[in-house]
């Protein structure tokens, strides 16, 4: 099967993770176990599951002319995601600060950096969204630059997949533009101050044709215009470091998607993806390949 294009916009940080029992409380100091720097940001997460899911990726985006830029652009390259599109600008890159705990949980603080930069798209970017399959986009950078690159995608008849996070008010001409919203519950219930991840979802079908809310180890659900929801279960497994699960899920639905399968059939697909980084530590260095993908997904 030829591989499908997807076109990615957006962040790439620097992940500076502390391994610890217990998140610190405000004003509280811990002593944690581990530390590591690991390449992430919810763009460059997005760009590497999909290219381990098997489709060819572009990724659209800006790093900082600094040490984490150099590694950063490299380690997109190592796994197999173009960087051609990708600038080098004056400033520092992109860093998340994350906290990981025993249970698996997170808590992450931003610094957007190099990111703050991507508000238009070049001549050479709306190219390359063109002539994908399907377009990934998340929140970390501008509004600006997310709602060019949606309406390039528009314009082309490209197939918009939107990770409204981290979760902001969203402009009605970027909803226009979305062909596929995918919060995760959190983000659901603050996009419409709905706390039920159903009613939020059926709210939500007022802007978009399709929403998928991920529900970590409870699945995700997939509700259309005019259908049934669907409930697609998450695999029973045990989470060590759920970083990055979402973005698992986003770039394998977008690959089994082009591939032409129907949405809860991609889910379970990409819910089997996720299934399997949430066992590893790590964003992007726990993305699974292909063919562990299809092994899992039975
Ligand atoms: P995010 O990382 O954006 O918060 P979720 O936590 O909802 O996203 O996770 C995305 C997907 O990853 C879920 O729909 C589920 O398929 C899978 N997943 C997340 N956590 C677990 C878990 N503990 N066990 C199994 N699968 C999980």
């Amino acid at each position: 099967m030829t591989r499908p294009h997807i076109a990615v916009l957006g962040s790439i940080n620097m992940d500076l993770v502390a391994y610890v029992a217990k998140a610190p409380q405000r004003g509280e100091t811990v002593t944690g176990r581990e530390f590591r720097t690991l390449p992430g940001g919810k763009g460059a997460n997005q760009a590497v599951a999909a290219a381990r899911a098997g489709a060819t990726v572009s990724m659209i985006g800006a790093v900082g002319n600094d040490t984490f830029g150099t590694q950063l652009r490299s380690a997109l390259d190592h796994s197999g995601v173009d960087t051609d599109l990708l600038r080098t600008v004056e400033g520092p890159s992109g860093t998340a600060h994350i906290v990981v705990d025993d249970d698996g949980g997170n808590a992450i603080v931003v610094i957007p950096g190099a990111n703050d930069t991507l508000t238009t798209l070049s001549p050479g970017d709306t190219a390359e969204i063109a002539s994908a399959a399907a377009l990934l986009l998340q929140l970390e950078i501008p509004m600006e630059g997310v709602l060019a690159a949606a309406q390039a995608a528009r314009a082309a008849g490209v197939r918009t997949i939107l990770t409204p996070a981290p979760a902001r008010p969203l402009p009605p001409e970027l909803l226009a533009a979305t062909d596929l919203l995918l919060p995760n519950e959190h983000e659901a219930a603050a996009l419409t101050g709905l706390p039920d991840p159903a009613d939020a979802a059926r709210a939500l079908l007022d802007q978009v044709p399709e929403v998928v809310v991920t529900l970590g180890a409870a699945g995700s659900l997939y509700v259309a215009r005019g259908a049934e929801p669907v409930t697609v279960p998450a695999r029973r497994v045990t989470a060590v470091d759920t970083t990055g699960a979402g973005d698992t899920f986003a770039g394998a639905l977008a690959v089994a998607l082009c591939e032409g399968n129907y949405l809860p059939q991609a889910a379970s697909w990409a819910s089997a993806a996720s299934a399997l980084s949430v066992q590893r530590p790590g964003a992007a260095a726990s993305m699974p390949y292909r063919t562990e993908i299809d092994t899992e997904a039975g």
